[in-house]
């Protein structure tokens, strides 16, 4: 029923489809990695929670292993697990709150999750009892130095690390936290984080309850090169990047660095061309109405592929090199764009909804600043009804549609 690659690349190339440049993600983690490396940052943690930022879990994953990422990190149990499926043996943790019922899978796949609350233990107590006895679950204790979403408070974290080494079945193997304003221009809070993270690690370490491993920093510290103190240089760092991997800017402040390049174009073709008159409007509501007679089409791409609702009247798209206007509202499946400035527009010509910039086409920042959101929402937001097509050395290695992902043979 799925088809083979061939159909399956033809059928994707034939309408809207994510291209996704596996060339570029790995040179961006190549970059990173020798970019924290010169910091003193032995290891790097590439994320790839959420589809890898609706980029591809299973093949970013993949590409970042082969291109030096010594760690993978997700949000859930499952998305690891979807990695183990497809062969992936790199070290893969957990990065949120845990489902306890999947902890015996956790520990049997080699998967290691976070601690990040003093109840958890006590929680997945039964679940834990269930691990064969040649295995153990593998965590590392989260501390919440001040973002105050996911972690144990400072003053928790000796009794919770003490609990979690006299665990029979666990493995306490690492020691984390996350920053909440990396992003931003001014570093003070981030400092305040760093202080309070290293006061903690020094509390534990005497009583020997600071592992070896010891990571902090998002893209947006890892591209300010946020330095960790002095004190810290016994422990092995780890960088936990995720967004500069893909080549988005993690804010304003925090630019991506001419080095990284981008990975995802978001794409899609003509699927009618028509001419509305003086008057008219377009699709529900009629919220556009021509002021002129105007050469539209009509693409096959909505919120029901992941196109947000709020670029209605406000989002463009690029033809042939030129801006083109969404006009009305975005539909569930379809959205019409004013493509009266291309020339000799045809039915199945190529329209780019998400690109670099170049081209006129509209970056996931300019989509966010119409839309009030962060780039991460925009190319997170793309569902999995969008076929991916991932490039290497300019050919297609593999196909990822509804009926999953499919290599190159
Ligand atoms: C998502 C996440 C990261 C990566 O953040 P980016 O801003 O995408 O680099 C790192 N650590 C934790 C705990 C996260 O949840």
């Amino acid at each position: 029923m799925a088809g083979t690659f061939a159909e399956r690349l033809v059928s994707a190339i034939a309408s809207t489809h994510a291209v996704i440049d596996l060339d570029a993600y790995a040179s961006n983690v190549q970059v990173m990695r020798n970019r924290l490396r010169k910091r003193g940052s032995e290891l790097m943690m590439a994320v790839v929670k959420a589809n890898a930022y609706g980029h591809g879990a299973v093949m970013c994953a993949r590409t970042a292993v082969d291109a030096g990422a010594d760690w993978l990190g997700v949000a859930r149990i499952e998305e690891a697990l979807l990695l183990r499926d497809h062969g992936i043996t790199a070290p893969i943790l957990v990065l949120g709150p845990l489902n306890p019922t999947l902890v015996t899978r956790a520990a049997q796949n080699d998967i290691t999750v976070t601690i990040g609350s003093p109840d958890t233990l006590d929680r997945i107590q039964p679940f834990l009892a269930q691990i064969p006895d040649d295995t153990m679950l593998d965590v590392h204790l989260k501390i919440d130095s001040g973002m105050h979403r996911f972690g144990v408070h400072p003053h928790e974290a000796s009794d919770v690390a003490r609990d979690l080494q006299e665990e029979p079945k666990v493995r306490y193997s690492g020691l984390y936290t996350h920053f909440a304003t990396a992003d931003d221009g001014d570093d003070s809070f981030l400092n305040e984080q760093i202080s309070r993270f290293t006061e903690t690690v020094m509390e534990l370490m005497p009583e020997g309850l600071a592992p070896s491993l010891i990571h902090v920093s998002n893209s947006a510290a890892s591209i300010r090169e946020a330095q960790l103190p002095d004190v810290l240089s016994p422990f092995t760092i780890m960088y936990r990047p995720g967004l500069a991997l893909y080549g988005m800017s993690p804010s304003g402040d925090v630019p991506i660095p001419n080095e990284f390049h981008r990975v995802l174009t978001l794409k899609t073709r003509l699927g009618r061309v028509f001419r509305l008159e003086k008057g008219e409007g377009v699709s529900y509501g009629l919220t556009h109405v021509a002021k002129h007679p105007t050469i539209c089409g009509t693409v096959p791409i909505g919120y029901g592929d992941g196109l947000d609702r709020h670029l209605s009247n406000r989002g463009w798209m690029s033809v042939k090199g030129r801006r083109c206007p969404i006009i009305g509202r975005v539909c569930m499946d379809q959205v019409v764009i004013d493509i009266n400035n291309v020339s000799q527009p045809e039915e199945g010509d190529e329209v780019i909804v998400i690109g670099d910039g170049r081209s006129n086409t509209m970056t996931p920042e300019d989509a966010a600043a119409k839309i009030g959101t962060i780039n991460y929402e925009v190319t997170t937001a793309i569902l999995p009804r969008v076929p991916r097509i991932y490039m290497s050395y300019e050919d297609v290695v593999a196909v990822e549609d509804l009926n999953g992902l499919v290599e190159k043979p």
